[in-house]
């Protein structure tokens, strides 16, 4: 399950009802940066590093290798939803998954502080400096913390180089890599390794056994590393390859990919938008949308749906099928847009041009449809549809180029119904 937009699609709400008909949930990319949330009965979770299949009994939620764990947020959340009822015994955590340490934390924030106005709006969670560090081969490894000597070793080596840079580059104090081993050891490994797996191992078994396995990705195709709006993307890969890599599963494994697509699109940060709305439109999206950060509270950039970069997703992903979220959030609108081609240096383009200049220049064309200005959060069955909201359903799936298969309209579990 993969984001079609620039993230905030509503996954969680999808990953949790799929994870109804599944036996394992896995997480393949990202941090903690995920802010993912589910409403279950009225109680609402937000979840940030713990894959969505918590809730479920019969799922095993597994953080897969290509994911960055920080120990002290993954203790935080497992209490918390031990706090709140949430049995936590089945949660695992690859070996191969890197650590993010406090140092990646202070170097997120200084690297933003430094770029000023370039800044790229990251969360500063340290999930790009510890991606960097698995790059540069400094990064520590989950498992790296059951060996003790190579745990102090490694992080005197990470922090031999990540000194060098707080204090000469950023005149900050040094971090003690001993100081810091105690820490992890003692706060954090006693619970966490009760957590720690062969991921790989553990989800081919699962196959093997004929079992589904929902693979869930955080962020989107457009914040991608490779494929997004670079530099203001993630820094890994949430497009559909990325479960492959992030998990250990070759792409023959994957049967089902499913696009979550947004009625509507916002981005949060900087970076090209081309059918951003600056109008009264927008601040309704935003206000009756919610908009705002899970983590962050930042106002998110509201626009119409983009069915260029719908097509664009369906590309980089092989998406089967596509479930549209937050549709009840155009209810109250007399007309609705999508954005069907651009047009570009006076030419008409219905594919997504590499060149972000371009991109930046792009005027969206639009289709414009009547509202239906009904109430659709009660709505079950596509034959209580008004009409004109599955009009702009159909010319949504046309567009994408593949069907949409479920339709979310409104927070709740059960508030969804089966399209076709
Ligand atoms: P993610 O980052 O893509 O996982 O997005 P979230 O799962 O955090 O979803 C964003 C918000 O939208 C959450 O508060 C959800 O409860 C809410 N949400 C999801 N689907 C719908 C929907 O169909 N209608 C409404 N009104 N809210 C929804």
């Amino acid at each position: 399950m993969v984001g079609t937009q620039w993230g905030d699609e509503g996954k969680g709400k999808f990953t949790d009802l799929l994870a109804g008909d599944a036996s394992m949930v896995v997480r393949y990319q990202g941090g903690h940066n995920a802010g993912h949330t589910l409403v279950v009965d009225g109680e609402s979770f937000a979840l940030q590093l713990v894959p969505s299949g918590v809730l479920y009994p019969h799922v095993t939620p597994l953080i897969g290798n290509g994911v960055v764990v920080d120990p002290f947020v993954f203790l935080a959340e497992m209490t918390m939803l031990s706090e709140r009822g949430v049995d936590t015994t089945r949660v695992k955590v690859s070996g191969n998954a890197h650590l993010i340490l406090p140092y990646h934390q202070q170097l997120d924030a200084l690297h933003e502080r430094h770029l000023g106005a370039a800044r790229l709006g990251t969360t500063k969670r340290g999930i790009g400096p510890a991606y960097a560090d698995k790059s540069m081969r400094l990064g520590i490894r989950v498992q790296d913390m059951l060996d003790e000597k190579i745990f102090r070793e490694k992080l005197r080596s990470a922090l031999g180089h990540a000194n060098k840079v707080l204090t000469k580059v950023f005149n900050r104090l040094p971090i003690d890599p001993d100081g810091l081993a105690d820490r992890v050891l003692e706060e954090c490994l006693p619970r966490i390794q009760l957590c720690i797996v062969d991921s790989v191992d553990e989800i081919h078994n699962a196959l093997e056994r004929g079992e589904q396995v929902l693979f869930e990705g955080a962020q989107a195709t457009f914040l991608d590393l490779d494929h997004g709006t670079y530099p203001f993307v993630t820094s890994s890969n949430p497009t559909a390859g990325g479960a492959c890599t992030g998990a250990g599963i070759g792409p023959r494994h994957v049967d089902r990919v499913i696009g979550i697509a947004k009625a509507y699109v916002t981005r949060v940060g900087a970076g090209p938008f081309p059918t951003e709305l600056f109008d009264e439109v927008g601040d309704h999206l935003v206000d009756v949308g919610r908009e705002y950060g899970t983590n962050t509270g930042r106002r998110r950039r509201p626009g119409w749906l983009d069915t260029v970069m719908l097509r664009h997703a369906v590309r980089l992903n092989s998406l089967t099928d596509v479930a549209i979220t937050k549709l009840d959030i155009l209810d109250q609108l007399d007309t609705v847009k999508l954005c069907t081609a651009y047009r570009i240096d006076g030419e008409e383009v219905r594919t997504l041009p590499y060149h972000q200049s371009l991109i930046h220049r792009a005027e969206p064309l639009y289709t414009e449809l009547p509202g239906w200005k009904k109430d659709l959060s009660t709505v079950r069955s596509v034959e209580d549809l008004p009409a004109n909201a599955r009009t702009f359903l159909d010319v949504v799936a046309e567009q994408a180029g593949v069907p949409i298969s479920l339709v979310s309209t409104g927070p709740g579990r059960k508030q969804y119904l089966e399209f076709s």
